[in-house]
């Protein structure tokens, strides 16, 4: 198989802090289309992996392509700009503005090929705020002010404000911490739309929510893959088991 059929390509990929290697020669490849989950003890280098990817912090040595095209050295609003979309895990939503005011912030206000500024029409903005709060499952709380939203529906209105720009990698650091059971299973369930059409790289902890988003799992360890595989596969791993599963 040809690189050029992965969405994302991650290749020897290293970055240290005061000579502690957080990520250390790390290979990850990504399909169109898959949904990876990431797992492994705090501290492993998953969210590190994360800034890498999306340019917040500048790898040692390896190389990152995605759909074909180099990534490792371009500044962060360029790899936004070539589709990868990254959610922090705390939410970072305007807490006075409405629901569809924050989505409406977010859509995309491209240049044109003569470097002006184009303006997508209303209609076009609506449409898009529509089809998303769709997906998100907030179609009835657009008049809602954000601040006034249950912590689950602020990561949930979080992720659709990166559902407007479209992304082709969308990466979500624990999207499921602090919520309840009943919003557990809601973004299990808003993870599977959303994946449609695009790659996603999830990091969570908790197996039963893992065990159903996951097209393939990825267990990290000290800044290195452990494992990888199916669910079963990676379960059934004696070294998982004892670095990560068995605690
Ligand atoms: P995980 O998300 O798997 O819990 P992290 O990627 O957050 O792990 O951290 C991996 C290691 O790198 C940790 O030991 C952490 O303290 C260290 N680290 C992460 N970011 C920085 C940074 N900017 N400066 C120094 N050390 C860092
Ligand atoms: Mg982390």
């Amino acid at each position: 198989m040809s690189k050029k059929e992965f969405a994302l390509t991650v290749e020897d990929l290293s970055v240290s802090f005061d000579g502690f290697k957080a990520v250390d020669s790390l290979n990850l490849y990504v399909d169109q289309n898959e949904l990876r989950v990431i797992i492994g003890p705090n501290g492993a280098g998953k969210t590190t992996l994360l800034d890498l990817i999306c340019g917040k912090t500048r790898a040692s040595a390896g190389r990152i392509t995605f759909k074909g095209a180099e990534m490792t050295t371009l500044p962060e609003f360029q790899i936004v700009r070539s589709g990868i979309g990254r959610k922090l895990q705390t939410p970072s939503i305007y807490e006075n503005l409405s629901v569809f005011q924050n989505l409406e912030v977010s859509f995309p206000r491209g240049r044109g090929v003569f470097g002006a500024l184009f303006f997508k029409t209303n209609d076009e903005v609506m449409a898009r705020v529509d089809a998303v709060a769709a997906e998100i499952g907030m179609a009835d709380q657009l008049a809602v002010e954000a601040g006034l939203l249950s912590h689950g529906q602020k990561q949930w209105l979080e992720i659709g404000m990166l559902l407007m720009q479209d992304p082709e990698l969308l990466m979500l650091d624990e999207p499921i911490a602090g919520m309840s059971v009943r919003e557990r299973e809601l973004t299990a369930e808003l993870l599977k739309r959303i994946c449609k059409g695009r790659a996603m790289i999830v990091i969570e902890h908790d197996m039963e929510f893992v065990k159903r988003i996951a097209d393939k799992v990825t267990v990290m360890h000290q800044g290195k893959i452990l494992a990888e595989g199916s669910m079963d596969k990676v379960q059934a791993d004696p070294r998982v088991i004892d670095v990560y599963l068995g605690h």
